[in-house]
């Protein structure tokens, strides 16, 4: 099983075995290791389908520090579905890590709700760029601590058209963080962002 000489820990190792995952894909193979090891920006050009969840996530649970109840990490996706999915995954890849939480915000659904889930504890969120926006506007988040922030599927996102409120929201964001960038195409726009917001990031392309 290669996913053992990725650097993954014996937790993560177990979650791998009960997701069935026989062999890393292409984008894990390039970047678990990277971010494992290394404290970096990343821009990767990856399709939905080739494994980027894990390809991000994984490195993710095992960098969140369990007995830190702060928000340190922050997931932007464009649509509620997505979302979802990715909180899901997220849960099944820290189930043997005691104390990780994923809360999931998104829009249309209860903002008071999804509130009193990010005051219980957030390590995680994963957000739609729209909602997120709404509940910084109305003080019911605090991201100002947060050491990683992913953008997935950032041409969709920009699409969508959701440029304003990614912006301001990065700009919530600490300088120091790591941001890493997923995107099937890199049109104007989300190079853009990563000029804005990254530096000197690693590049993957699969
Ligand atoms: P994603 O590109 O993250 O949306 O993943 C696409 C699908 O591939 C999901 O259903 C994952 O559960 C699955 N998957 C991800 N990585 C692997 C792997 N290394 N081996 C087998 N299936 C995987």
């Amino acid at each position: 099983n290669k996913f053992e000489q990725l650097g993954l820990n014996e937790s993560l190792l177990l979650a791998v075995k009960d997701l069935g995952f026989e062999n890393p894909s292409e984008v894990q193979e390039k970047a678990i290791p990277l971010l494992l090891e290394e404290d970096t920006d990343l821009v990767a050009l990856a399709q939905t389908g080739t494994g980027k969840t894990a390809a991000f996530g994984f490195p993710l649970i095992q960098k969140i520090d369990a007995a830190n109840r702060n928000t340190q990490a922050l997931v932007l996706s464009p649509t509620r579905e997505l979302c979802l999915q990715i909180t899901n995954e997220l849960r099944n890849y820290s189930k043997y890590e005691k104390g990780i939480n994923v809360v999931a915000v998104y829009g249309g659904a209860s903002i008071t709700e999804q509130a009193r889930e990010v005051k219980r504890g957030a390590q995680i969120i994963v957000a739609t760029p729209g909602r997120m926006q709404d509940m910084i506007n109305r003080g019911l988040v605090n991201i100002t601590q947060i050491d990683y922030c992913v953008l997935d599927e950032a041409d969709e996102m920009l699409n969508m058209g959701f440029y304003d409120d990614i912006v301001s929201i990065l700009s919530d964001t600490p300088e120091e963080k790591n941001t890493w960038l997923f995107s099937a195409t890199m049109p104007a726009e989300v190079a853009r962002i990563a000029k804005k917001f990254m530096e000197s990031p690693q590049e993957i392309t699969v």
